[in-house]
C-alpha cells in the first residue's frame, strides 16, 4: 500500500467521519492551489483530496481499510482533484465558505402553505365561545399516487444528467487558476430524480385539491381580528410534504343593539323626562336574556348605568367586562292644553317658572363625555 489515508488527513485510524471531514477542511483551506500555487504543495493537495475521497466515503473506506485500493478501481488510480475527485466539490466549497447548505438533490417534498379562511361570528357567539362547521377549499395528498408525482406502476428515477446529485458542475480556467462553479441540474430542476410518467390525477405535484369541513371550537371572548391557529390543517405541501396551518380569522359581525369596545358592551336607552324624574325599571334583552334596568328617581340624561359581567368574557383570565346602558332623557313635545297647563303649574311648583339658566365653559353634554371618557380625560 503506497499511501496512508489517515497519516495523509493526520487522523487516528478510528477517527469518526466529523473529524475526517474537519481535518479535510483544515487542510484543503491551507493547501488549496489558489492559495498556494507552490508544486509541491499541489502534490500535497491531490494527496489530501485522494485520502477524503475514499475515508469519507464508507464503502471505500471498508476497501482501504481491508487492505485495498479504492481509488484504482474507481478512477484508474488517479485519483485527487483531477479526476474523478469532484465529488468533493461541495465539501472543498464548504472549507472556504464554511457552507453547507444547498449540498446535494432538493427534495421533491416540502411543507404546505399556511392558509387563512375568514370566519363570521355573532356578538354571543363571541361572548361566550362556540363550535362551527367551517368549509375549507384545500391541497390534500393525491390518492392516486400517495404524494409521490409518479403514475401507478411507475416511479421516479435518478436523473441521468447529473446522476441524482440535483446540480451540475463546470470547471473553467480564469487567471486565477480553475474555477469551478455549479448550478442546479436543468433535466431534473435539482431534484436529482426525474418523473418519466406523472401521475394523471395531480400531474406530477402529488397533491390535489378538495373540499373539506372542520369543526373548529371558538373560545370565548375572541374579537374581530382573532386568530385561531388549527395546527397541520393547512395546505399539503409539494411532494406528500407535511401540511401549514390553517388561521380561522375572526369577524364579529354587527349586533343590532349592543356596541362591543374591549369586553365591555353599550346601548342607550330612551326615556320619558317623568320616568327618568320618578325612576322606573325598564327590560332589556341581554346576552344572558331578559333582565331589568333599575331607572333611579332624577336620573339624568347623558347618565350611564353599568350592568356588572354582562359584557364579553374575558378571552384570557375569565371573567366578563360589563354592559353598560346609556340613559338619554326625551323633553316632552306637541304637548296638548291640559299636559302644558299641568307643566306650567309643575313649573311653579318647583319655582321654575323664569329659569336663568346655568352656564359651563365648554359643551358639557353626552357626546362630549362620552368622547372625554374615551380620550381618558
Ligand atoms: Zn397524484
Ligand atoms: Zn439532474
Amino acid at each position: 500500500m503506497a499511501t496512508d489515508y489517515y497519516a495523509v488527513l493526520g487522523v487516528r485510524r478510528d477517527a469518526s467521519q466529523d473529524e475526517i471531514k474537519k481535518a479535510f477542511r483544515r487542510l484543503a483551506r491551507e493547501l488549496h492551489p489558489d492559495v498556494n500555487p507552490d508544486p509541491k504543495t499541489q502534490e500535497r493537495f491531490k494527496e489530501i483530496n485522494a485520502a477524503y475521497e475514499v475515508l469519507s466515503d464508507p464503502q471505500k473506506k471498508q476497501v482501504y481499510d481491508l487492505g485495498g485500493d479504492p481509488l484504482s478501481q474507481a478512477g484508474g488510480g488517479a485519483g485527487g482533484f483531477g479526476a474523478g475527485g469532484f465529488g468533493n466539490f461541495s465539501d472543498i466549497m464548504d472549507a472556504f465558505f464554511g457552507t453547507a447548505s444547498q449540498r446535494g438533490p432538493r427534495s421533491r417534498t416540502r411543507r404546505g402553505q399556511d392558509a387563512m379562511i375568514r370566519l363570521d361570528i355573532e356578538l354571543d357567539e363571541a361572548a361566550f365561545g362556540t363550535t362551527k362547521d367551517i368549509q375549507v377549499d384545500t391541497a390534500i395528498v393525491c390518492t392516486t399516487c400517495n404524494g409521490e408525482g409518479a403514475a401507478p406502476g411507475t416511479s421516479a428515477q435518478t436523473c441521468d444528467m447529473c446522476r441524482g446529485r440535483g446540480e451540475v458542475s463546470q470547471v473553467t480556467r480564469s487567471f486565477l487558476g480553475q474555477v469551478m462553479t455549479s448550478r442546479p441540474c436543468p433535466q431534473c430542476q435539482g431534484f436529482g430524480t426525474v418523473v418519466p410518467t406523472p401521475c394523471p390525477e395531480c400531474a406530477g405535484d402529488g397533491r390535489i385539491r378538495s373540499r373539506r369541513t372542520l369543526t373548529v371550537k371558538i373560545p370565548a371572548g375572541v374579537d374581530n381580528g382573532t386568530r385561531i391557529q388549527l395546527a397541520g390543517e393547512g395546505e399539503v405541501g409539494p411532494g406528500g410534504g407535511p401540511a401549514g396551518d390553517l388561521y380561522v380569522e375572526i369577524h364579529e359581525l354587527p349586533h343590532a343593539m349592543f356596541q362591543r369596545r374591549g369586553d365591555d358592551l353599550h346601548c342607550t336607552v330612551t326615556l320619558p323626562m317623568t320616568a327618568a324624574s320618578l325612576g322606573t325599571k325598564v327590560p332589556l334583552e341581554t346576552l344572558d336574556g331578559l333582565e331589568e334596568v333599575d331607572i333611579r328617581p332624577g336620573t339624568q340624561s347623558g347618565q350611564s348605568i353599568p350592568l356588572h359581567g354582562r359584557g364579553v368574557t374575558h378571552l384570557r383570565g375569565g371573567g366578563r367586562g360589563d354592559l353598560i346602558v346609556h340613559v338619554e332623557v326625551m323633553t316632552p313635545s306637541k304637548l296638548d292644553p291640559e299636559q302644558e297647563r299641568l307643566l306650567r303649574e309643575l313649573a311653579l311648583l318647583r319655582g321654575e317658572e323664569r329659569p336663568t339658566g346655568q352656564f359651563q365653559p365648554g359643551q358639557q353634554g353626552l357626546f362630549s363625555r362620552l368622547k372625554d371618557a374615551f380620550n381618558g380625560r
